[in-house]
């Protein structure tokens, strides 16, 4: 984990921590393997950044 977001997280392609994936009753989220910002899964294998305001929502 690191300040610096890989350059697939730059484009918007976060990958989960497999076993950190949690179903929240709408979607699945988790935290990205590269950067560690919180995402959760729009379709099969992709997968996009919370927004702040909407994990701050959640918690
Ligand atoms: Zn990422």
């Amino acid at each position: 984990m690191s300040l610096l977001s890989p350059i697939a997280c730059m484009m918007g392609r976060h990958e989960p921590k497999r076993s950190k994936v949690e179903w929240d009753g709408k979607n699945y989220s988790g935290h990205c393997r590269h950067c560690g910002k919180p995402i959760e899964r729009v379709t099969h294998r992709n997968w996009r950044e919370i927004p702040p305001e909407e994990v701050a929502q959640s918690e």
